[in-house]
Order: structure tokens, then C-alpha cells, then sequence
């Protein structure tokens, strides 16, 4: 058995989904298809939820997802649309037509959701039409969660137990589902973070104990950098669980960071290849270690802020101080990239939010005298020599630099 996953590229438009049903039909094992949001779909409920929340007007967004999914439809059915598909529609109308809770989170889980359903409502009905059915199964029912909405944590025994009951090919030897969405035990619908339909695939990849996990995306498999940024990416052919992890811990962007954990443990492979070009191999994540990527790899993460702090009295950092700062963070829920420790000063670098870090601030400033530089990056070189590391800093201000044997990291304002 195989787990596919489509993110939301890859079902962008009716062509990118005739590609997609060409790769499904292409395959004839028993398969899990599990896709996101078509698009930036996801993006535009966010903001409609922000808005109806606030009691602001949301018709606009409204009218964009309504006419973004209608000509998807159009293209796809022609004159065969099926006539349920409005329904979803008009149970987000619904929705928005009652007055929210006070509990954002709980009500962007309810209407972000919506995405993802539309989705799979429209491609299911299209491998109907194209006469390769396949089962829908509904994951708020599968893959049980906490009350933790918007970043909703698995719970295990139970989705592997229910995985396995629900995904038996008994029908069909194909099932459509969801990614990015879980359920409570009693039935309400969580999220399990933004890009989350990696992870979805990966616990149901390895609750089934699949023989392996594609993620198929609009690159042609891991790059050593982002192309969006870097001249000349490079693929990697080969990478193990670990260092993939690490990527992901630093920010590389093309797979979720909780995709690898599950997988690593049932020893699934996972490939992540192109959709555009399904016939070329991209890259294959396992165990293995012997076949180890060694070329420097770039990571770069933007919207970063350099604090340093240092006591009001003229006095040394003490522990107690790194201790109070580190509990600001994490009760702002707050990311740190970097530390780096002197005599009289402590510097952190973290992701910047404009809401949580005006609030830092202002506590900070109670207690310390501060000093902080917007608009930094910081860049991330695992396996980094001499020449990489020259290339990140040409042309940059440098904050900070740290290595360790594999890993270099500079802070950098772009000039
Ligand atoms: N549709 C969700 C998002 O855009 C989940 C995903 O794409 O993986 O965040
Ligand atoms: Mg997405």
C-alpha cells in the first residue's frame, strides 16, 4: 500500500489536476490519496475567518473562493457538474451567517477547514467521472486529536487503531482524504498547523505500514537552497531521516517538520518528487546513512530580530536573567534561532511577529536595557566550507556568526 500526497500547487488548476489524476491512475497499487487546499486557498479563509471574527466584512474574500473553486469546476466537469457540489458552500455560509464563539482558534479550525474539504469533494468527483473511483473517507474521523486548535496534537494509539480499520481497500484500491484536518474525540474538527497535509500523509503512512510516502511538488525533489532566492540549486538525490529533520528544524521549507518522526519509526521511505514531471526521480529520504548528501545545503529565514539584553545595574548576565528572558519567550509563544552569551550582555535572535514582539519589548524594557535590529535574516549552512560561507556574507552585514563541525550560522542585515 502507498500514500500519495498533492499539496496545494499541484491541485492549483484544472491542469495541474488532470496531471494529478494522470499519476493516480498511473499507479496500481492500493493507494491513499491525501490532498490540501487548492492553491492559496488556505490564505484566503485565514483572512475570512480574521474578518468574520472581527466582525468585519468578508464578502469580497467570500466572493473570491466562491469564483476560484467555480472555475476549477467549470474546467474540470464542463457540462457534467455534479449537482451536489455547491453544498459545502453554503454550509460555510452557514456558518458565517452565526455569531462566532469567543474562542478564535476553536472558530479558525471550524471555518480554515472548509479548504480542504472543498477539495476533496471536487476531485472526487472528478476521478468519478473519469470512471477510477476512489473512496472518500473523511480524516476528522481518522486522525483523532487534543483540543489544541490550530496546532491540534495527535493522539496516536487511537488514529493508528482507527487507520487501521478505516483504510481496508475493501471497495476500491484507491481513497481520497484530507490532509491538515484531525478531529476530538467528540467529533470537532482541529488543525494540525499551517503546510500540515505532509504530516497527515505520514501518520496514515505509517498507522498502515506503508511500503513508502511520495509528496509530490512543484520542484523537482529536495534543493540545497530555496530557487526562489539561490542561482543554481542543486538536487539532492539521497538523504537520511536524520538529516532531514535538521533541515526542517532550520527552516528549510519544502516538507513539514513532523513529517520525518513517524516515518522514521516504521522505517517508510519517503520520496519527494515533481509533479510536472513525474517520470524523473527526486529525492528518496531513509535510514541510510552511507549515502550521505555532503555539499553544502542553504537555509535561510527571514523576518528575524537580534535582541540583546543586559542588566539595568551595572552587573553581569546572570543565569537568572537568561531564565527570565527564555520564559517571556515561551509564554509569547515565541521561536529563538540563536543564543550567544557575554560578560554583560545575553543576544537572542527570534522570529519577529509584529503583535507578540511589540509585547516583549515592553517587558523587556521593564527589566533590562535592550537593543535590537530589525530586518535581519539569518541563514543556516549545514556542511558549510570555506567558499559557502564567503558567498552568504558578500555583500551583507554581519551580526553574529556560529559554527559548529557541520553547521554555520550567520545573522545578516542585506545591504
Ligand atoms: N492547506 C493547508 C495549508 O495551506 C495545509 C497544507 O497545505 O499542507 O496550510
Ligand atoms: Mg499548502
Amino acid at each position: 500500500m502507498l500514500v500519495y500526497k498533492f499539496g496545494g500547487a499541484s491541485i492549483k488548476d484544472a491542469e495541474s489536476i488532470h496531471k494529478m489524476t494522470n499519476i493516480v491512475n498511473a499507479c496500481n497499487d492500493n493507494l491513499v490519496v491525501v490532498i490540501s487546499a487548492m492553491g492559496k486557498t488556505t490564505n484566503l479563509l485565514e483572512r475570512i475567518a480574521r474578518l468574520w471574527f472581527d466582525e468585519n466584512s468578508y464578502k469580497q474574500e467570500m466572493d473570491e473562493l466562491k469564483m476560484y473553486h467555480q472555475r476549477i469546476i467549470h474546467e474540470l466537469f464542463e457540462e457534467h457538474i455534479p449537482s451536489n457540489l455547491g453544498g459545502l458552500y453554503h454550509e460555510l455560509a452557514d456558518k458565517l451567517m452565526t455569531k462566532p464563539s469567543m474562542d478564535f482558534q476553536y472558530e479558525y479550525d471550524q471555518i480554515v477547514s472548509f479548504g480542504e474539504k472543498f477539495s476533496t469533494r471536487i476531485i472526487e468527483a472528478y476521478f468519478n467521472l473519469l470512471n477510477t473511483p476512489a473512496e472518500f473517507v473523511d480524516i476528522t474521523e481518522v486522525i483523532k486529536t487534543d483540543r489544541n486548535f490550530r496546532n491540534a496534537g495527535v493522539l496516536w494509539d487511537l488514529t493508528q487503531k482507527l487507520s487501521k480499520e478505516r483504510f481496508t481497500f475493501s471497495t476500491y484500491n484507491k481513497y481520497i482524504t484530507q490532509g491538515f484536518l484531525g478531529g476530538t474525540t467528540n467529533n470537532q474538527i482541529t488543525t494540525l498547523g499551517r503546510e500540515g497535509s505532509d504530516y497527515s500523509a505520514a501518520l496514515i503512512a505509517a498507522a498502515c505500514d506503508a511500503e513508502k510516502l511520495v509528496v509530490w511538488k512543484d520542484v523537482p525533489g529536495i534543493m540545497n537552497a530555496d530557487p526562489a532566492w539561490f542561482n543554481d540549486p542543486q538536487k539532492i538525490d539521497f538523504i537520511s531521516y536524520k538529516e532531514a529533520i535538521e533541515l526542517t528544524y532550520y527552516g528549510a521549507k519544502v516538507i513539514h517538520p513532523k513529517t520525518i518522526k513517524p516515518l522514521q519509526e516504521k522505517n517508510i521511505p519517503l520520496y519527494v518528487n515533481s509533479f510536472v514531471e513525474p517520470d524523473t526521480t527526486g529525492t528518496i529520504i531513509t535510514s541510510e546513512s552511507d549515502k550521505k548528501f555532503s555539499s553544502p545545503v542553504f537555509i535561510r529565514k527571514q523576518n528575524q530580530v537580534l535582541i540583546s539584553i543586559r542588566p539595568k545595574t551595572p552587573d553581569f548576565v546572570a543565569e537568572t536573567d537568561i531564565s527570565h528572558l527564555f520564559q517571556m519567550l515561551v509564554d509569547l509563544n515565541i521561536s529563538v534561532q540563536l543564543t550567544q552569551m557575554s560578560a554583560a550582555t545575553f543576544t537572542v535572535c527570534v522570529d519577529k511577529n509584529e503583535y507578540t514582539f511589540d509585547q516583549l519589548l515592553k517587558q523587556l524594557h521593564d527589566h533590562y536595557e535592550v537593543r535590537y535590529n530589525e530586518a535581519s535574516e539569518i541563514i543556516t549552512i549545514r556542511n558549510y566550507d570555506d567558499d559557502s560561507l564567503a558567498k552568504m556574507k558578500n555583500g551583507c552585514e554581519v551580526l553574529i556568526e556560529q559554527r559548529t563541525r557541520k553547521t554555520a550560522q550567520i545573522v545578516r542585515i542585506t545591504k
